[in-house]
């Protein structure tokens, strides 16, 4: 846990923010109680500098779970189902795949990662064009999420 504000050096209280999104290309992200150091002026920042690291890896690692296609193809991608099926070339719809997320250090809160789903010519399953179309877009929209939230660029 921080000690200090690393805007004004005064003393910091572990505190859970409301709710925060970003996004970054097809990907949004939200959480809804997250931990930050605030200061007495409200200053926020992460609560711990290894923080926003793991975010990164904790939502990439959740999005690795998610139903996804296969990327083929070098210059004209392709997008393929386990049953063999290409997916549509437009999203079908989006969805919000919620998760608990549990820091070391800090309470519990929730987060969703929200992406297209797309749908397979072949079995008609819904799933991501592929987990890398999802996880490519993770950092870019914690660094928004990082802003959205008020903390500093570098804590
Ligand atoms: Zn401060
Ligand atoms: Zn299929």
């Amino acid at each position: 846990m921080r000690k200090s504000c690393p805007r004004c050096s005064n003393p910091v209280q572990l505190a859970a923010l409301g709710a925060v999104a970003a996004e970054d290309g097809p990907l949004k992200v939200s959480v809804t109680g997250m931990p930050a150091a605030k200061c007495a002026k409200g200053h926020a920042s992460p609560f711990d500098n290894e923080f926003m690291v793991w975010l990164i890896h904790a939502l990439k690692d959740h999005a690795g779970t998610l139903a996804a296609a296969e990327e083929k193809g070098l210059v004209f991608k392709k997008y393929v189902c386990a049953c063999g099926g290409e997916l549509a070339g437009k999203p079908e719809r989006r969805q919000a795949f919620p998760l608990e997320l549990a820091p070391e250090g800090a309470p519990a809160f929730k987060g969703e990662i929200d992406a297209p789903l797309y749908k397979c010519g072949g079995c008609g399953k819904e799933m991501l064009r592929s987990r890398r179309s999802v996880q490519g877009h993770v950092a870019q929209a914690i660094a928004s999420l990082n802003d959205a939230a008020g903390f500093p660029h570098s804590a």
